[in-house]
């Protein structure tokens, strides 16, 4: 670990954001670590067991206790606050979802359950969910949709505006 880290310290569990910014540029300040202008492109290996990290002082999300104090899934959850509920939320906060907002998620893949979740943190009242799929629709309910739209398309666009009015 480098001198300058200061936030973790060396044996602390961490989840490490996959938009590896540096927290000091411009994009980093306002938010968007993803566009960060110094570390363009970021590393590679997320997910992964081991990665080599260069802004540990900034990124690092601090867990606490160790792996072996979590159940397989909840090792399996916080995965997915290195990636796809990051994104999901993000999508949520840059549409700037408020409380009593209706929201529309167009897919039902990880990143748009992840935004049910984050629009239902956000405090939307309504939360419509286009999706096909019978497990993710469930999945969908389970963590905050309101209605589900199958339809694609014209149709789709139909039903929306017939459930918003
Ligand atoms: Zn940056």
């Amino acid at each position: 670990m480098g001198s300058a880290v200061t936030n973790v310290q060396k044996g602390d569990f961490v989840i490490v954001p996959f938009t590896n910014g540096c927290g000091h540029c411009a994009a980093c300040k306002a938010g968007f670590d993803g566009d960060c202008s110094t570390f363009k492109g970021g590393a590679v290996g997320f997910q992964a067991e081991y990665l080599r990290y260069v802004s540990g002082d900034w990124g690092l999300v601090k867990i606490p206790g160790q792996p072996s104090d979590y159940s397989a899934d909840m090792l399996k959850s916080f995965t997915t606050l290195a990636d796809v509920m990051a994104t999901g939320y993000h999508a949520a906060k840059s549409a700037e979802v408020k409380i009593g907002d209706t929201v529309v998620i167009v897919g039902d893949g990880a990143v748009g359950l992840c935004g049910v979740i984050g629009a239902k943190l956000l405090g939307a009242e309504r939360i419509i969910m286009m999706s096909r799929h019978e497990d993710r629709q469930k999945l969908a309910l389970e963590f905050g949709a309101t209605d589900i739209v199958a339809e694609r398309g014209e149709a789709g666009i139909a039903k929306v505006l017939e459930l918003t009015g």
